[in-house]
Parts: structure tokens; sequence; C-alpha cells
């Protein structure tokens, strides 16, 4: 059993009312052989809703900023929470996860410029997987190492 994006598995859960579906993704999830979590919408945040980034403050502490300005981070780590809960609960060790994403993103995320760029860094909810020792990939890891066939 994976855990795997919602909006990889065709869920219109993204921040502008999107998804971004992996048709093997959403076929796993058909099959009853993955579950779907979206750690945002875990968190309670509506869809759409404004984009959102990590960024370092002066201090040096990572919070999750939306682009108009309003510090989300506590609703972010309420999401990974949730999403390691889920996890947990059904026994999983592997999860594949939408790349660059703020809470999914794992090896690299928006640099929190909103300017498109992109840093070595994991969001939320993938950070907390991993220290959890769940296995994550991205969609493109997974699709070229033919995890899905
Ligand atoms: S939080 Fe994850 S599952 Fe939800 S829309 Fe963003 S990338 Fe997709």
């Amino acid at each position: 059993m994976y855990l795997v994006s919602s909006c990889l598995a065709g869920i219109p859960c993204r921040y502008d009312g999107k998804s971004c579906t992996n048709p093997k993704i959403a076929e796993l999830v058909k099959q009853g052989k993955a579950i779907p979590v979206c750690p945002e919408l875990l968190a309670g945040l509506p869809v759409p809703r404004p984009c959102c980034e990590i960024v370092v403050d002066k201090s040096g502490k990572k919070k999750v900023m939306s682009a108009n300005g309003e510090d989300l981070t506590k609703e972010f780590d309420n999401g990974a929470r949730e999403a390691l809960r889920i996890a947990s609960e059904n026994g999983i060790k592997k999860a594949v996860l939408k790349s660059k994403s703020p809470s999914c993103g794992c090896g690299c995320i928006y640099d929190g410029t909103f300017s498109g760029r992109v840093i070595p860094g994991n969001g939320k909810a993938a950070q907390l997987l991993l220290e959890n020792g769940i296995e994550v990939l991205t969609e493109n890891e997974a699709d070229m190492l033919k995890v899905f066939g």
C-alpha cells in the first residue's frame, strides 16, 4: 500500500483548484493499492487557496507563507501530522508525493520568493514522513524508476 498525493490521483485539490493527474497513480488508487491524501485539505485549508511557499525568516526559522503574506505554518504542520497519522494507521512504508510542493515536495521545493525558482529541501508532510521512516518518492522518480510499471 502506498500513500500518494491526492492531486496526483486526479483530485482537484491544488491551490488553483486543479489536479495534476498521474494516470498510473490514479489507477493505483482505483485498484485500492494507494491511499490519496492532501495534507493541505487535511489541515482545513480551502480550494482554491493562495499559493504558499516555505521561507526562511531572519532568525533562520522556516515558515510557510502565502503569496499574500499570511503565515500558515501551523496549518501546514497540522496537515503533515494528519498525513503521517493516516500512513501510520495503514501501516504504509512508501509514499509518492507531488514534487516541489511546500507540503508534498521531496528533494527540492520552491525557494520562498514566488518566482518559480527551486532549492534543495522538503515540504512539511514529506519531511515528517521521512523523519518517521517512510520512504518518499516524487511522481517523477516513481515514473523514472518504473515503480508502477
Ligand atoms: S498538498 Fe500535496 S496533495 Fe495537496 S494539492 Fe498540494 S501537492 Fe497536491
